[in-house]
């Protein structure tokens, strides 16, 4: 194992890998990722991998749509040799209840001026699109053809392989125990393998980053909690859109090699670094789904897993260094979309390392915001 590096980053998800990507290729070669387990075996490898441009608010909408252009040439641009299976069927958002409705056209509205082209629909325009849909409680919906979602394995190793060439090292089954802060300044990591003396640590662990930032002395504002999703056997191709709904409390996909995958939301889950199944879950999502789309009620479930979100008080990512411990950087707190801003978070994170102009201003995703009272309030956050 190396023992100095430029930058450390703590976190093999793809925060941590698409951030070590674009600091290599910014010129930032002396990079070590450091992991406790493997490649994406945190949220990133347990989530839903859905990308969507269609957000409430100007920055959500700027940071998802880069992304999302980002992810339509990530094959070339990561000369990937896979397939990191984007499939822009396009996001279909079922609202049920009036003030959704309402919220749907301010959204449209906004998201047209920014160049993303969404459409509100009637439910008998989106049964064009999802015959089988039950739409008996659904009011109005809002489609973007251009959203989809990917494979996220491919998507990390993709970003891996492509730092890997140009110099990163990745250290996989390396837990960070410290990190060493002298005078308010980063001065070392200390893994279970050993240590690394820098000057610059990324915090991009995901639903453990509270647990990192204490390693630094810092207490962050962030919440881990559950999230469980159940996967179906493969099926021939049914639905192309992802299905998601607020009211409905859940979101729903089929993956290209045919199973469906979904989710929905515990509003009892309590906070805590867990990732157990639970019977609760599997009972709940089934008669969810199969109330909005019937015809799976005919399909068999084969698993189910659990991730977690980390939430920040607004939902909000946080992005930028920590005023009070220098050289500690954060890209933390994405809760539910921390996939879908992947390669904008790490195109970002490397060139705010970098002390260079960012692609779009961060500054108001920064940790201070809190303090300020200057939280982020998106409207469409599932
Ligand atoms: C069920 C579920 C569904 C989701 N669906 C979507 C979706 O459809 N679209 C979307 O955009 N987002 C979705 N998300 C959110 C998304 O998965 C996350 O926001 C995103 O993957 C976060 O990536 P990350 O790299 O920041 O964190 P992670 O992928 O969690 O990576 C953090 C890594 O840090 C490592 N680590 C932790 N502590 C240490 C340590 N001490 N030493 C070394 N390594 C350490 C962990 O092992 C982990 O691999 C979902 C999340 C869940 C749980």
């Amino acid at each position: 194992m190396k023992n100095s590096a430029e930058v450390v980053i703590v976190g093999g998800g793809i925060s941590g890998c698409a951030t070590a990507y674009y600091l290599a290729k910014l010129g930032c070669t002396d990079v070590v990722v450091l992991e406790k387990e493997y490649i994406a075996s945190g949220a990133t490898g347990r989530c839903g991998a859905g990308v969507r441009a269609q957000w409430g608010l100007e920055l959500n909408c700027q940071l998802t749509k880069m992304s999302c252009e980002m992810f339509e040439e990530l094959d070339e641009e990561l000369d990937y040799d896979g397939d990191t299976e984007f499939k822009q069927g396009g996001y279909l958002m079922l609202a049920t209840k009036e003030k959704e409705v309402e919220q749907f056209k301010k959204n449209v509205e906004l998201q047209n001026k920014l160049g993303i082209k969404s459409e509100l629909l009637t439910p008998t325009e989106a049964l064009r699109i999802v015959p089988f849909l039950n739409t008996d409680s659904v009011l109005a919906c809002s489609f973007h053809q251009k959203d989809g979602h990917l494979n996220p394995f491919y998507v990390t190793d993709a970003y891996m392989k492509a730092a890997k060439r140009l110099g990163v090292e990745f250290y996989t089954h390396t837990a960070v125990k410290d990190i060493k802060v002298d005078k308010g300044k980063i001065e070392g990591v200390v893994t279970e393998k050993g240590e690394i003396v820098t000057n610059k640590v990324l915090n991009a662990a995901g639903g453990w980053a509270k647990e990192i930032g204490k390693l630094a002395g810092i207490e962050l504002p962030l919440t881990p909690e559950r999230r469980e999703i159940l996967v179906t056997e493969p099926v021939g191709a049914l639905l192309a859109p992802m299905i998601i709904s607020t009211s409905l409390n859940f979101y729903c996909q089929q993956v290209p090699h045919g199973s469906f995958i979904m989710g929905r939301g515990n509003p009892y889950e309590k906070e805590g670094l867990n990732q157990a199944s639970s019977w609760e879950f599997l009972t709940n999502m089934s008669k969810t789904i199969t109330q909005v789309l019937p015809v799976l009620s005919r399909i068999r479930v084969v698993r189910q897993f659990a991730g977690m979100y980390i939430l920040s008080p607004d939902a909000a990512p946080i992005y930028g260094n920590v005023p009070t411990v220098e050289g500690l950087y954060l890209a933390v707190g994405f809760s539910g979309h921390g996939f879908m801003v992947g390669p904008m978070t790490g195109l970002l994170m490397a060139q705010h390392i970098l002390g260079k102009e960012t692609e779009i201003s961060i500054d108001s995703l920064d940790l201070g915001r809190f303090d300020r009272g200057e939280l982020i309030r998106e409207p469409s956050v599932v």
